[in-house]
């Protein structure tokens, strides 16, 4: 049990070392692009609708 522990500890630090994990710098899930779909859409919708509100805003002044 103890040396299974080893093995998987020291597994997990070589790849660790060899390479970053692509994650998505917005929920920190792995990702293969810089920012993962889920969040991608959810920060275009949000750009939209703040557009939007900004355009509304400029229509009323
Ligand atoms: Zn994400």
């Amino acid at each position: 049990m103890t040396k299974e522990n080893e093995d998987k500890k020291q597994v997990g630090k070589s790849e660790e070392g060899k390479e970053k994990p692509h994650v998505c710098s917005v929920c920190a899930r792995p990702s293969e692009t810089v920012i993962c779909l889920h969040c991608e859409t959810k920060i275009r919708a949000e750009a939209y609708e703040h557009k939007h509100d900004v355009e509304k805003a400029g229509k009323i002044d």
